[in-house]
C-alpha cells in the first residue's frame, strides 16, 4: 500500500475506500507505518473532514484491529457510558459502580487525560496499586463476578485506536469529528455492548465547543452505534466550566469518593445522574425517566454504590481504604496555594481549557506521550460562574436532553 497516495488523496479532499482503510489500519497496529504518515493523514482529515462511509470504514478498521470481548453468554443487559471530554469530569468513577448496582453488567473501557482534558485512566491510577490493565479475560471474568470492570485499551481491544489516540495527542490532532467518532466508537463497539450511552461536552472546555458541531458529533457517533446494531443514545452536556470543583487525577478520585456518599458538587451528581437513567433507559431496567432516577438515588444514598466502588477497587488491586479515608490513601501535593479576588465583582467565566493546561503544566498531565504525570497536581475550583448551577448549565439544550436515532 502506498501511504503517501493516500495522504495525498486526503489532502486534496478526495476518499479513502474501505478495504484501503481496513489495510493500513491492520498496517499501522502491526507497527509498519510510521508515526509521520499517520500524523500528516490526521491532519489532512481535521482540515478535510471525510464522508459519513469513510468514517464507518474507517471505525470499523480499527475494531477490526483488535479483538472483542466476549460477554454474549451474560443474562444482563451491558451497556457503557463515554464521554467526549473535560475538565473536571469522573462522572464515570461514579457512575460505572452506581450503575452496576443497579443490576447493569459495566464493561468500562476509558482513555487516558487527552489535549487539556483528564482522563479516568489517570484519576484511577492515583489509587495506589490500582490496575485498569487488565487482559480480555480478566475483564470478562470480573464483570460476571462483580457486574463490572474500569480498564484501559490493551493491545488485544482497537489497538490502532490505542496508537492513534496518544499520536493525535502529541500533534494537535484531537478536535476533528471524524476522529473522535471512530475513536470513541471502535473501541465501545469492541465491548460487546447491549446499548451505550453518550457524554457529548459542548462548550468552551469542549473538544466540540459549538453547539452544531457537538450536535454533529453524536449524529455521527449514534449513527456509528445504531448501524452496527448497539441502540446509541446521546447526552449533551455542558463543559462551559469545570465539572464539580476538583480538577486533577488523585483529587477528581476523592471528589468521586464523596459523591458517592451523597455529598459532591451539584452540578456533578445531577450530570452523573442523567447519564445513568439513560444507561438504565436504554437497559430497559426502567420504563421511564422517574422510575430510573428513583432506583439510582436509592442505589447512591443508600450506598449500595459506594460498596461497588469499593469491590471494584479491590478487585483490581487498589487500595480500598480510598473509599473511608480517601485524604490518607491518595497522593496529596506538597505545595498549595490560595488564589484570591483583588478586588470585589462577579466571576464571569471560569475557563476549563486554562485549567487543564495549568494542571498540565504543573506535571498533572502530558505533553508527550512518554511523560509521566504527577497525579497529586490539581486545581481545586471553588468559584462559580455568576448564575445558579441550574442556570449556568441549561445551554441551548441543557442536560437531560437525549438525541435518540432515528432511521432516515
Ligand atoms: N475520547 C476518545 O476515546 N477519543 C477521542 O478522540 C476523544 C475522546
Amino acid at each position: 500500500m502506498n501511504v503517501v497516495e493516500l495522504i495525498e488523496r486526503k489532502r486534496d479532499g478526495g476518499r479513502v475506500e474501505a478495504a484501503e482503510w481496513r489495510t493500513l489500519m491492520r498496517a499501522y497496529a502491526a507497527d509498519e507505518v510510521p508515526d509521520y504518515q499517520m500524523s500528516a493523514l490526521a491532519m489532512a482529515i481535521l482540515f478535510r473532514g471525510m464522508a459519513d462511509e469513510e468514517i464507518e470504514a474507517l471505525t470499523t478498521a480499527m475494531l477490526e484491529s483488535g479483538r472483542m470481548l466476549e460477554l454474549g453468554h451474560l443474562k444482563v443487559p451491558r451497556i457503557d457510558k463515554h464521554s467526549t471530554g473535560g475538565v473536571g469530569d469522573k462522572v464515570s468513577l461514579i457512575l460505572a459502580p452506581l450503575v452496576a448496582a443497579c443490576g447493569i453488567a459495566v464493561p468500562m473501557m476509558s482513555g487516558r487525560g487527552l489535549g487539556h482534558t483528564g482522563g479516568t485512566l489517570d484519576k484511577l491510577e492515583s489509587i495506589p496499586g490500582f490496575r485498569t490493565r487488565l487482559t480480555l479475560e480478566e475483564t470478562a471474568a470480573q464483570v460476571e463476578r462483580l457486574g463490572v470492570a474500569m480498564i484501559g485499551q490493551t493491545a488485544e481491544i482497537a489497538p490502532a485506536d490505542r496508537k492513534f489516540y496518544s499520536l493525535r495527542d502529541a500533534t494537535a490532532t484531537v478536535e476533528a469529528i471524524p476522529l473522535i467518532a471512530a475513536s470513541i466508537m471502535s473501541k465501545k463497539l469492541s465491548e460487546g455492548l447491549t446499548g451505550l450511552v453518550l457524554d457529548v461536552k459542548t462548550g468552551a472546555g469542549a473538544f466540540m465547543p459549538k453547539l452544531e458541531d457537538a450536535l454533529k458529533l453524536a449524529h455521527t457517533m449514534i449513527a456509528l452505534g445504531e448501524r452496527r446494531g448497539c441502540p446509541t443514545v446521546a447526552l449533551l452536556t455542558d463543559m462551559d466550566a469545570p465539572l464539580g470543583v476538583a480538577c486533577g487525577n488523585a483529587m477528581e478520585v476523592e471528589e468521586s469518593v464523596l459523591c458517592l456518599r451523597g455529598e459532591g458538587p451539584a452540578d456533578l451528581r445531577e450530570v452523573t445522574l442523567a447519564l445513568s437513567a439513560e444507561m438504565l433507559l436504554v437497559a430497559g431496567v426502567a420504563s421511564n425517566a422517574v422510575e430510573a432516577r428513583q432506583l439510582l438515588v436509592r442505589a447512591l444514598d443508600g450506598g449500595a454504590a459506594l460498596e461497588k466502588f469499593r469491590e471494584i477497587v479491590r478487585a483490581q488491586g487498589g487500595d480500598e481504604r480510598v473509599v473511608d479515608d480517601p485524604l490518607g490513601v491518595l497522593p496529596q501535593a506538597k505545595l498549595r496555594h490560595v488564589l484570591t479576588a483583588d478586588r470585589d465583582g462577579v466571576v464571569e467565566r471560569v475557563e476549563p481549557r486554562v485549567v487543564g493546561r495549568a494542571i498540565i503544566a504543573l506535571g498533572g498531565g502530558r505533553t508527550k506521550v512518554s511523560d509521566e504525570i504527577d497525579p497529586s497536581v490539581g486545581v481545586m475550583v471553588h468559584v462559580r460562574p455568576g448564575a445558579p448551577p441550574k442556570r449556568r448549565c441549561g445551554g441551548p439544550f441543557g442536560w437531560g436532553r437525549p438525541l435518540r436515532w432515528r432511521a432516515p
